[in-house]
């Protein structure tokens, strides 16, 4: 079992705990177990003897017992009790923004509402409004956050996408010759609705055969079709369309089954449209098909109709950016605020992957929920720093290697950065991000950010707008006077690569590399492995059309100390 496992065991319970009204010292016990564990930071916690786990603040004898119980028999039997007591529909109750466990008891007990539906109707109707506690307020909330949940019901994560359109390519690969993935996941949207893949092959029927009896595979009849197959895979809650093509037509299936609309809709020389075209005479390549469009090649994350042939006119495939592009990685946490990682095995790693320069960026002291360093530990890391860029210099003098000092400093509400200048001096760069107070209007929003671009200590802004995807939308901001100002004070703006962010939108990337605004493809890591979610930025930049050249963290270590040195003494 894994500790976010346990110490989701441990909140569920606690919150169903609640919602029977259970005694509130007990419910005390777990959420605040549940807490502590979450704070361990490398530790794990199977590996835990049960005196170990009483010496972690808030763990007494008690919950040290059930997280042995979990530990041995992979469930907890308090919560197995608690489950067979509450409806299915109250546990989906629980994903609605605005009301927690003691509220949702009220509703259940008081209306005998325990399901999404009732509950909007009950909202609309203003009977929620009503209830003690409640109010006009929190029945609004609930009805945004059930339109939102209703927006991204089916819907995954690209990196979930990405996952289980692999898994099936493998195992289709094993049964037949053409495979490939298609759709979203091949365009990369950061999205997707439909996990599609493209099988070719010369017998529709055989291949609906062999589909039908892979067990992980569950077919949806009444949506499929001879050439379709629909419906869904290993249980993720999303929809699977497997569609096949003869084999002379692979190619072609290739550019109907990848390209948006929007994209296909393209007139071609001599008339007509891509999608004509591709849907007339086989082709070998896609290559082959753009050339007899008279159309430049376009790669298949940018195939979207969204300005992609405007880009092809002053760029070409070979400027946009590749992993192998990018020399170092900035925005990183170690164990110094709320890393999982030390600040030497982040370096160390990071000089393993074959990159130049490790950029940390620690949480800055408001950030307490997620141990901001304060100035003494500032100083205290900095120290740390020179030690180990002496001794990389020292290690290979041949090969360059060096961490910078960095912050990700927390924007306060009022636009400021959250140390005073003279700390704000000693570091070589600044992320500067919003953490905090995230429900603004976009006015609001948008000043508070223009201010922090605005201080001279900022190097890059960080996740522009605090989404996290499917599940936060972020606070709202004016994206061209952002971006304006970002290129009026020479501010990077950061692509967050982790797949649950994604932030800046790819949409707004073209717009900033018009304004001359460099973005930075930050994995904003909190264990070594997260570099690698970098391969998700690096995705979303292509597919804005994102070159090397605009990319910050494509610059070299000499490149990157030149730009802050200059950058740093005005
Ligand atoms: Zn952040
Ligand atoms: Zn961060």
């Amino acid at each position: 079992m894994t500790n976010s496992e346990i110490i989701d065991i441990l909140e569920l319970t606690a919150k169903l705990m609640e919602l029977h009204e259970a005694d509130s010292f007990k419910i005390k016990t777990y959420s605040s177990a549940a807490f502590n564990l979450d704070r361990l930071a490398d530790r794990n916690i199977a590996d835990m003897s049960p005196a170990d786990l009483t010496r972690i603040p808030g763990i007494g004898k008690s919950v040290a017992a059930k997280i042995q119980e979990m530990l041995e028999t992979g469930k907890l039997r308090e919560l197995e009790e608690l489950m067979d007591k509450t409806p299915q529909g109250i546990l989906a109750m629980f994903k609605v923004k605005g009301i927690g466990a003691k509220k949702i008891a009220v509703i259940w007990r008081e209306l005998g509402i325990d399901n999404l539906r009732d509950l909007e109707l009950a909202c609309q109707s203003g009977q929620i409004a009503k209830l003690k506690g409640f109010g006009e307020s929190t029945q609004q909330k609930i009805l945004d956050s059930l339109v939102f949940l209703k927006v991204q019901a089916g819907k995954i994560r690209m990196d979930v996408a990405d996952a289980l359109a692999r898994a099936l390519r493998d195992e289709l690969v094993r049964h037949f010759d053409k495979v490939e993935i298609t759709g979203e996941v091949r365009r990369k949207t950061e999205i997707v609705e439909t996990v599609r893949l493209l099988v070719g092959a010369d017998s529709p029927v055989a291949v609906q055969q062999k589909l039908n009896g892979l067990d992980f595979l569950t077919q949806d009849v009444k949506l499929s079709s001879p050439f379709v197959w629909r419906g869904k895979a290993m249980d993720v809650e999303v929809r699977v369309e497997i569609v096949i093509v003869p084999e002379e037509r692979f190619a072609n299936g290739l550019v109907l089954e990848t390209g948006a609309e929007a994209h296909l809709a393209q007139p071609i020389a001599g008339g007509g449209t891509l999608l004509q075209l591709a849907l007339a005479e086989p082709v070998t390549t896609e290559e082959e098909l753009y050339q007899k469009a008279g159309l430049p090649y376009i790669v298949p994350e940018m195939r979207e109709g969204l300005g992609e042939w405007a880009w092809a006119l002053e760029n070409t495939t070979d400027d946009l950016v590749t992993w192998d592009h990018l020399k170092g990685i900035l925005h990183n946490h170690s164990t110094y605020s709320d890393g999982q990682n030390t600040l030497e095995q982040m370096a160390l790693f990071c000089r393993e992957l074959g990159f130049e320069y490790l950029g940390m960026a620690d949480h800055s002291q408001s950030a307490t929920y997620a141990s901001g360093l304060r100035p003494d530990q500032v100083e205290r890391q900095h120290e740390e720093i020179d030690r180990l860029n002496t001794r990389f210099a020292q290690e290979n003098p041949w090969r360059p290697f060096k961490i910078l000092k960095g912050i990700e400093s927390d924007i306060l509400g009022d636009g400021s950065l959250d140390y005073t200048d003279d700390i704000l001096a000693t570091f070589d760069y600044v992320v500067a991000s919003v953490h905090s107070n995230l429900t603004m209007t976009q006015d609001k929003a948008t000043a508070r950010l223009i201010r922090a671009i605005e201080n001279p200590y900022t190097t890059i802004l960080g996740h522009p707008t605090g989404r996290l995807l499917l599940s936060r939308e972020g606070y709202p901001i004016d994206y061209k006077a952002v971006i304006d100002a970002c290129a009026e004070r020479g501010v990077v703006i950061e692509i967050n690569a982790s797949p649950w962010r994604l932030d800046l939108d790819w949409r707004w990337v073209r717009y900033c590399m018009e304004k001359g605004v460099m973005l930075s493809i930050n994995p904003d890591a909190h264990v070594r492995e997260g570099y690698y979610d970098m391969h998700y930025g690096v995705a979303v930049g292509r597919k804005a059309g994102l070159t090397r050249q605009m990319t910050y963290n494509a610059l070299t270590l000499a490149e990157i100390e030149e730009y802050l040195k200059k950058r740093n003494s005005r």
